[in-house]
């Protein structure tokens, strides 16, 4: 029981934006090949997500939405090297304390398909047949209808749907070989499908981020002393003008970090003499022993066993890449 403590402080459903990133991630850690989100009015009045992951079983359905029920994590050592996505045990819990949520899964290799509803604190004792192919649907509606005070603080629609955009952004710059749709009160905002080739790639960063992007990036992969860095970085013209356009990975998560914006910012410097607003959407990729993801329970992020390495490593290859095409 400590350890589940030490994960969940701090955890909460604070906005739609958070609700997306724990579904998206549990039908990414269910094998999903095609991913759907739906919202309706910023994701407060609907949010679902709908997957052909492997689905959960009849009697698993109400244990997935009772607190730690399933945290995959038993000792403090798991903690330091999380394979998958999700570990807390809790997200599903967490949503239903505050919607109105069901859940509907048919498992891989079952004909049948069942489904639990919960309404805040409460949980439909039985399970009931429903009508779904392999995969999960995930429905919450109504978020904080038992929370006002937690309603409150809200954003406008607009605002709270921009930070789900933005989410589901991230999450499909972090896996290309999954199809992805958006759809806001019945419009289809972004629709992706799976991108094998660098080409694809870069269609699918463009389309998401910004279409002038690519014409004004250069391509850059570097690997040394166990670190590999790939991704896009903007020229200093359009970079200039661009200054939220910042997506960096670790280990394929999406993370803000100061001690990494801050050699990228200098290779700009050192290079192109100013550092302002630099564009990028970089993956770096390291054991993962050696970076502690669990410094925020939200997981946005890292903290480096050894930062000055990944610093210099980092302004290396930037520095390097611009120094390339410095005009
Ligand atoms: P966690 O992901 O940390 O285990 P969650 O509350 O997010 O906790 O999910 C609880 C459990 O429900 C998961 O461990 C998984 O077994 C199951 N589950 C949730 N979403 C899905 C999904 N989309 N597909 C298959 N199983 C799922
Ligand atoms: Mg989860």
């Amino acid at each position: 029981p400590r350890l589940a403590n030490q994960i969940a402080a701090g955890e909460v459903v604070e906005r739609p934006a958070n609700i997306i990133k724990e579904l998206v991630e549990n039908s990414l850690d269910a094998g999903a090949q095609h991913i759907d989100v739906d919202a309706e009015q910023g994701g407060i009045k609907l949010l679902r997500v709908r997957d052909d992951g492997h689905g959960i079983g009849k009697d698993d359905l109400p244990l997935s939405l009772s607190r730690h029920a399933t945290s995959k994590i038993t000792t403090l050592d798991d903690l330091e090297a999380v394979g998958t996505m999700g570990f807390r045990g809790e997200a599903l819990a967490s949503i239903s304390s505050v919607s109105r949520l069901t859940l509907t899964s048919r498992e891989k290799g079952s004909d049948e398909a069942w489904q639990v509803k919960a309404e805040g604190r409460d949980m439909q004792a039985e399970v009931s047949p429903a009508a779904h192919p392999t995969g999960t649907t995930v429905e919450a509606r109504d978020l904080f209808f038992n929370t006002p005070a937690r309603r409150k603080f809200l954003r406008t629609e607009k605002t709270e749907f921009s930070h789900l955009e933005d989410t589901l952004k991230k999450l499909a710059l972090s896996r290309y070989d999954v199809a992805f749709t958006l759809r806001h009160n019945n419009r289809v905002i972004h629709s992706l499908r799976p991108a094998a080739r660098t080409i694809d790639r870069e269609k699918r960063v463009a389309t998401l981020l910004n279409p002038q992007f690519m014409d004004n990036a250069v391509h850059i992969e570097t690997e040394g002393a166990g670190l590999t860095i790939e991704g896009w970085v903007g020229l200093p013209t359009f970079s200039r003008s661009q200054g939220d356009m910042q997506y960096f990975f670790v280990n394929g998560r999406a993370v803000r970090d100061k001690l990494v914006v801050h050699a990228i910012k200098q290779a700009y410097r050192d290079v192109l003499y100013h550092g302002r607003h630099p564009a990028f959407v970089l993956y770096l990729w390291l054991d993962p022993k050696l970076v502690d993801v669990n410094v925020h329970p939200t997981k946005h992020e890292v903290r480096f066993r050894d930062g000055r390495l990944v610093h210099d490593f980092i302004f290396r290859s930037l520095h390097r890449a611009l120094a390339d095409i410095r005009p």
